[in-house]
């Protein structure tokens, strides 16, 4: 075995482990492999090993990882997991199956429009800044439900929340808070963990866990 298909092994493990421990089902929870700046080599190697789920940050980067893969492998399902803009929805509506990253009315109503355009219904999540920081992607929490409001009135099939926890905070505070919200809202659906703290995420009810660096390794630019 290589280096990969031994780490997807190892985090496999690690999943069931903490679903176990928390008494969850493991077919709850999806293994979203993080490939931004991995090689051709890097991402081969887990598709051989078997996986089927990817996330990526960028679009235009996406479409030179997986548009020829993604039509060799019809199975093959995309997130997006960073900040899009509205001059690439065209193009991430067209690519990914799932948008985790809708944080404002500007590119939910350009989403609504671009789907309709191409009939794909891509569901989408959204992200929510837990930690208020002032750079960082996602919608305060005191916004939160303005926005949903506005995604469901357009036609959006929001599924749940995403967020990224500030790096000198607990992690576990933010994934409860986040579950907190996604109830108050009726989602089900949460994306949450990464690859320093995704059993946390999952004993905190984390449906999809966004895992680079544990699978492949530091990434180099
Ligand atoms: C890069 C990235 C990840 C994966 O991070 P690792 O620490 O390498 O597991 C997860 N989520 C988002 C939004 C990212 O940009």
């Amino acid at each position: 075995m290589n280096d990969i298909s031994q780490n997807f092994t190892a985090v496999q493990k690690q999943i069931r482990k903490a679903c176990h421990v928390s008494g969850r089902n493991e077919d709850s929870v999806y293994l979203v492999a993080v490939t931004k700046m991995q090689n051709e080599q890097a991402l081969m190697e887990a598709l051989r090993y078997g996986h089927r789920l990817f996330g990526e940050n960028r679009v235009q980067e996406a479409e030179s990882h997986w548009s020829i893969l993604k039509q060799k492998h019809p199975d093959i399902r995309l997130h997006l997991i960073g900040p899009l803009q509205t001059n690439k929805v065209k193009e991430a509506v067209a690519l990914f199956d799932c948008i985790e990253t809708v944080d404002r009315e500007k590119i939910a109503l350009a989403l609504c429009e671009e789907m309709k355009k191409q009939g794909r219904n891509v569901p989408v999540l959204i992200q929510v800044n837990t930690g208020e920081e002032e750079q960082k992607a996602g919608v305060l929490p005191a916004d939160l439900k303005q926005l949903l409001d506005y995604c469901r009135h357009c036609g959006l099939d929001v599924q749940g929340l995403m967020c990224v926890p500030p790096v000198n905070e607990p992690a576990a505070l933010h994934f409860a808070f986040l579950k907190k919200l996604a109830r108050r809202h009726g989602l089900d659906i949460l994306s949450m963990g990464m690859s320093a703290d995704f059993d946390k995420a999952i004993k905190l009810g984390a449906s999809y866990i966004r895992v680079g660096s544990a699978l492949f390794g530091e990434r180099t630019v």
